[in-house]
């Protein structure tokens, strides 16, 4: 903290004491070079997040409403509410580590499917079907195929894609009704 008399950096605290409302603290420093005594104020930086949905139209990051549509994926299915929880997280975290106040829905709706292809293909097809409202089941499974041929290398014929033609199934079904 630069001394506002003579800009030495070098001061030291004096008395420290919670300022009015509780939400800042008041440093009384002394400058370790003239001697002059001044008073710095720490308080947390209030950042919030926006989201930006299609259009343009902002609203504030909501972590529950993530969580929420997660939960709806992950239904029936083997995974903790820590695992979504800790994801979600991680996602609001990256957001403002790299000092955005914006963060447009599309990046948070993909950095879900992308997690959710990771951990279960189910949850996956559920999510995505939604979320990017295909027209048809066809050209959702056409992105699907070539998903998977992008991965091809790394799942092979294991029970990743076991899993994945079980949901597959599952959409079939769901739109035959
Ligand atoms: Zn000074």
């Amino acid at each position: 903290m630069k001394c506002p008399f003579c800009t030495s950096l070098e001061s030291k605290v004096i008395d420290s004491r919670l300022a009015k409302e509780d939400t800042s603290i008041r440093r009384r420093r002394e400058c370790l070079s003239c001697k002059s005594r001044f008073t710095t104020y720490e308080r947390v930086e209030e950042m919030e997040l926006l989201v930006i949905k299609k259009g343009g139209v902002r609203e504030p990051f909501d972590r529950s409403k993530i969580i929420a549509g997660m939960i709806k994926a992950c239904e029936k299915r083997p995974i903790s509410m820590e695992v979504i929880e800790n994801f979600v997280s991680d996602l609001e975290r990256v957001i403002q580590e790299r000092g955005d106040r914006e963060v447009e829905s599309s990046e948070i709706g993909e950095r879900v499917i992308n997690k959710l292809y990771e951990i279960d293909e189910v949850a996956y097809v559920r999510f995505a079907s939604v979320y990017r409202s295909f027209k048809d089941v066809n050209q959702f499974l056409n992105e699907l195929t070539d998903l998977l041929k992008e991965k091809g290398e790394q799942i092979k014929l294991g029970r990743k894609t076991d899993s994945t033609i079980h949901a597959l199934t599952l959409i079939k079904d769901k739109t035959k009704k």
